[in-house]
């Protein structure tokens, strides 16, 4: 494992205890891998403020994220120390793209219309993919019609959002804020930064678009996490509901994507897991807050990874994939009419544990 880095941001916020633990879960894990290979590449499609859209998803190696070398989120099990050094030059980082590139080529029969690039860290750090890079990306990309790349709130600027939209490219930076209470995403998802910093990124959103051409956008896509540990389910319900309401409330955000918690390994909530101290959210949770949501003034989304799965976001095993459906639907048409159409008896089940689970109790099913 690593040495956390001397600037670790841990540092006078109360966050040492979390992170030791943090740091000696992740140490059980090993692992490396080639800076000239994407960690993933894929083929999907996707709602954006221009409607739905073919999307090209890249996660780029980019020698990974400084927060999880100093121990990092309780929900993440990103691996930290993956690069020696923990840097990745411009030529293979440019490997990578072209790696994704083929792949594209390959599987699809025309080029994305979105592009988005998330790294496990900030693609507008410097330290991670420096300026000389992330105009190169720019320029291989000039010819689609939307990018989203993923930072965290510290390292958004107008001016690097200004490398894409000069190319007429919509521009989105989707941030992890997870939710928008502060206590939440400190105590229980050991994030560091304030719900102030990410309104400050989404100012800076806002100027890059107001100083773009014509109809070229920016804009920031806030990803929202359901159900961190320590949360009753009824916790984590209202605390996604009034996270999704102040997230689209804020000038510069458009699209609240609130994903539920899944329980992955060598992390805070595996151990958790383990111990009968945690279970992932209800898919009928995540029914409540986007039927709850969906006069927000924002496109909101879910997608949820691992749905049905013990250690995913699940309901009784019989309706999880109709209810999964259903998410799906309500993200394409945003109407929450979708849900209407499916039930079960386990809802009465969720009813109860949204009544009677305490965070003293939790959890009441598995
Ligand atoms: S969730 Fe993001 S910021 Fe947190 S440890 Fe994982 S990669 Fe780092
Ligand atoms: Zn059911």
């Amino acid at each position: 494992m690593s040495k956390p880095s001397p600037e670790v941001y841990e540092q006078g916020k109360g966050m040492d205890a979390h992170n030791q633990a943090m740091r000696e879960i992740r140490s059980r894990k090993e692992a490396s891998y080639d800076p000239h290979e994407p960690t993933r590449v894929w083929l999907d499609e996707d709602n954006t403020p221009d409607g739905v859209k073919t999307s090209l998803t890249i996660i780029l190696n980019t020698g990974g994220c400084r927060w999880a070398r100093a121990g990092g989120c309780t929900m993440c099990g990103y691996v930290a120390e993956s690069v020696d050094g923990g840097s990745v030059s411009h030529d293979a980082l440019m490997d990578q793209i072209d790696v994704c590139l083929a792949h594209e080529a390959d599987n699809a029969d025309e080029p994305a219309d979105l592009i988005k690039i998330y790294t496990s860290g900030s693609f507008l750090d410097e330290r991670e993919v420096g300026a000389e890079s992330r105009r190169a990306i720019a320029d291989t990309f000039a010819d689609r019609d939307r990018i989203v790349v993923e930072s965290l709130p510290d390292f958004v600027d107008r001016e690097k959002i200004g490398d894409f939209t000069q190319h007429g490219l919509d521009t989105d930076v989707a941030i992890g804020l997870e939710t928008a209470t502060d206590r939440v995403r400190h105590d229980c998802v050991n994030k560091y930064f304030d719900f102030a910093d990410f309104e400050d990124a989404c100012a800076e959103a806002a100027a890059a678009d107001a100083e773009a051409d014509g109809d070229v956008e920016a804009g920031i896509k806030a990803y929202l996490l359901m159900k961190p540990p320590f949360l009753t389910e009824s916790e984590a319900a209202e605390d996604m509901i009034s996270s999704v309401e102040r997230c689209a409330d804020v000038d510069g955000c458009h699209t609240v994507s609130m994903n539920p918690c899944n329980v992955q390994r060598y992390t805070m909530v595996d151990d958790l897991y383990f111990e009968d101290g945690y279970r992932p959210p209800w898919l009928w949770s995540v029914a409540h807050v986007l039927e709850e949501t969906a006069d927000a003034d924002a496109i909101v989304v879910s997608d949820p990874v691992g749905h049905g799965s013990d250690r995913g976001p699940h309901n009784c095993g019989e309706c999880d994939d109709r209810v999964q459906k259903a998410i799906k639907d309500f993200d394409l048409r945003q109407d929450p009419s979708v849900f209407e159409q499916v039930s079960c008896e386990c809802e009465l089940t969720w009813e109860t544990v949204i009544e009677r689970e305490r965070s003293f109790n939790q959890p009441l099913t598995r």
